[in-house]
């Protein structure tokens, strides 16, 4: 059977066949229509559907007719991305929000003021970052998509009077004349986001998220605009700010405005106005939200901090990041988390895909857009070989690389092994290498003494989530001195002449210097806009005030919609075998503890 004769088939299973008791009858993407043929969203409260659930680490266990009963996630893998020590500090606090541009050939200089919201700030104020906002917000992300740079016109959007064609001005971006460029970039995302289209297709017929109202808080590239115009083709009301104060493609905000949406964000927004274009978003006049969808949790916290009573009318909250989940982690775990909440970062089709294979891609083009090194022969080091350090070795070995793994786990250590990788300490290697490259999630892994000891030339560079994989605190010492020389490359330099060359300031490699590919923030966004659907269209009682990984079925769905790229051709499980291994022929086929 052909992949796209199953996919037609998994939607009809989620439209018609789900079978009786314990499974959810309707899909989320059928609301389902009363006898005079009205379409009906909200929620009904059915025992039948009310699921048993772990404590804090849940698999949502209801979903669009692919429902799995008492479906629990182990807690040890479930909390894999979720460990404090990966993020740090308490929930909304910030470990180091410090992006101040490095000047040529100077001692970097700290901002460290920190402005009032409302307070409106001087030019030069705007750009002066405090550390109140999340890591995540001043990673740039894929900044280097955007070819509009407005630097030229230093008005800031804030101070100025903007319209669409229609004459509606519900929107602040940086400038409105380049919707026709936006436009264009997110045509080119669509062909590579094949599986939001096909939901597109099927929202002619139905409309799940009719009624819904979004508001957003993510990186607004082509990609989401994509996802945007998906969610309203489902029948959403969105609108959107940034979550990254660099991450904005500027010509697509502008096709957003243009095309009716509600954007609040431009690139190289201070803090001030990141906040300002949370709130803008969230504070209007007879519009309120019933649907979070955030990416770092930073409108989730200021919808706690400045309009908790929104919250009763919040059906729910969908969260991608890994700070993001933690944070609501801990919300749930203080007892405060008062609606149900989806971590799409754990689901297998978010993290296998977007930490592997987005890596193994984008590690290339990050190096190669920052330092045109060349890749064959050198000697490379990565930290970590999980998800995110297989993608960067699997990349650097295919390009002639010699790479050598560190590794604390003496199983991902025996894997690192078994794939033709030289385990080392290291201090072992790090005199000889030409590029250090950081995957843990950890801290302090490349500290001073390792700097110190690198030799002249070595790129060191961070592909994990927080900057604090290298020690670059320790680098901002008088005896040093630091040359930007391209934008997100800093040259140390020693006394002696010996310089390093520091990317993105230890910040995420790929997210701050190059574009990751649209196929893997295509499978992202699926599980987003999924996970949006099932929340919005649960009935009362099958998701309670906590988080929720989405069912295993759901990730074999959001995969299934991505095969007819590669015209692929699934093998169907014959009765006889489906009964031999215990599976429903369509899914789910694996438990939940399966690790991929
Ligand atoms: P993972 O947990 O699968 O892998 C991290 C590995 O690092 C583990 O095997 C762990 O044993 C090892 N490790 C921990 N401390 C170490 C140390 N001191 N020395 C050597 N090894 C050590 O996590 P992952 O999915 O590979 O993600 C790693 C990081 O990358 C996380 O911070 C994650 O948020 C981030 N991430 C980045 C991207 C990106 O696009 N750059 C994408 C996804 C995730």
């Amino acid at each position: 059977m052909s992949v796209q004769v199953l996919a037609a088939k998994m939607a009809e299973v989620e439209l018609k066949d789900v079978p009786g008791k314990e499974l959810t009858p309707e899909s989320p993407l059928t609301p389902k229509a009363d006898d005079k043929g009205v379409v009906e969203n909200e929620p009904k409260a059915t025992s039948a559907t009310t699921p048993t659930m772990e404590p804090i680490v849940k698999t949502g266990d209801t979903s669009p007719g692919f429902l799995t009963p008492n479906t629990k996630m182990p807690q040890a893998s479930a909390m894999k991305r979720t460990d404090p020590q990966q993020n740090g500090g308490e929930a909304f606090v910030n470990r180091d929000g410090t992006v101040a541009e490095a000047p040529r050939l100077k001692k970097i200089q700290f901002a460290d003021q920190k402005q009032e919201f409302n307070k409106r700030p001087t030019k030069i104020g705007r750009r002066s970052l405090s550390r109140s906002i999340s890591q995540s917000s001043t990673d740039s992300y894929g900044s280097a998509a955007s070819y509009t740079d407005s630097s030229d016109d230093e008005t800031s959007p804030r101070d100025k009077q903007q319209k669409n064609s229609k004459g509606n001005g519900d929107f602040c971006i940086k400038n409105i004349k380049q919707a026709d460029f936006g436009r264009r970039e997110i045509e080119i995302a669509e062909q590579e986001m094949p599986a939001l289209m096909a939901l597109r297709k099927r929202a002619q017929g139905e409309k799940p998220l009719a009624g819904a109202k979004v508001v957003g808080c993510t990186h607004i590239t082509a990609q989401t605009a994509v996802l945007m115009e998906t969610l309203t083709a489902l029948g959403a009301q969105c609108r959107w700010a940034a979550c990254n104060i660099y991450s904005t493609q500027n010509e697509v905000a502008a096709a957003l405005a243009e095309g009716g949406f509600s954007v609040f964000a431009w690139k190289g927004e201070s803090e001030d106005d990141f906040w300002w274009c949370i709130d803008r978003c969230v504070n209007l006049e007879g519009w309120q939200p019933n649907m979070i969808l955030d990416d770092g949790g930073d409108l989730t916290h200021w919808i706690y901090k400045k309009y908790p009573s929104m919250f009763k009318k919040i059906k729910g909250i969908v969260e991608e990041s890994v700070t993001g989940v933690h944070r609501l982690y801990q919300l749930s775990k203080a007892g405060k988390l008062c609606v149900p909440a989806m971590n799409v970062n754990d689901s297998v089709t978010k993290q296998k895909f977007d930490n592997l294979y987005c890596c193994r891609e984008s590690i290339l083009d990050g190096l190669k857009r920052t330092t045109d090194v060349m890749f064959g022969g050198k000697q490379v080091v990565v930290c970590g070989y999980g998800e995110v350090g297989k993608g960067c070795c699997a990349a650097l070995k295919a390009m002639g690389s010699i790479v050598y793994v560190t590794e604390i786990d003496p199983i991902c250590a025996l894997q690192a092994c078994m794939d033709g990788f030289r385990l080392v300490k290291l201090n072992e290697v790090i005199r000889q290498v030409d590029i250090v490259i950081t995957c843990t999630g950890n801290k302090n892994v490349v500290v001073r003494e390792y700097l110190d000891r690198m030799k002249n030339g070595c790129i060191v560079c961070n592909m994990g989530h927080s900057n604090t994989e290298i020690d670059v605190a320790s680098l901002r010492t008088p005896e040093l001195t630091w040359e930007r020389v391209r934008s997100q490359v800093d040259h140390v330099i020693w006394p002696d002449g010996k310089r390093i060359v520091l990317l993105a300031e230890g910040r995420l490699l790929n997210l701050s210097c190059s574009t990751v590919p649209t196929f893997v923030l295509s499978i992202t966004a699926t599980t987003q806009a999924l996970a949006l659907i099932e929340l919005y269209n649960a009935p009362e009682g099958r998701y309670k005030q906590d988080v929720y990984l989405l069912p295993k079925k759901m990730d074999e769905y959001v995969a299934s919609l991505h095969l007819p790229t590669f015209d692929a051709h699934l093998t169907e499980l014959s009765d006889e075998q489906a009964k031999y291994l215990g599976l429903n022929k369509n899914g789910p086929f694996k438990p939940n503890y399966y690790r991929y």
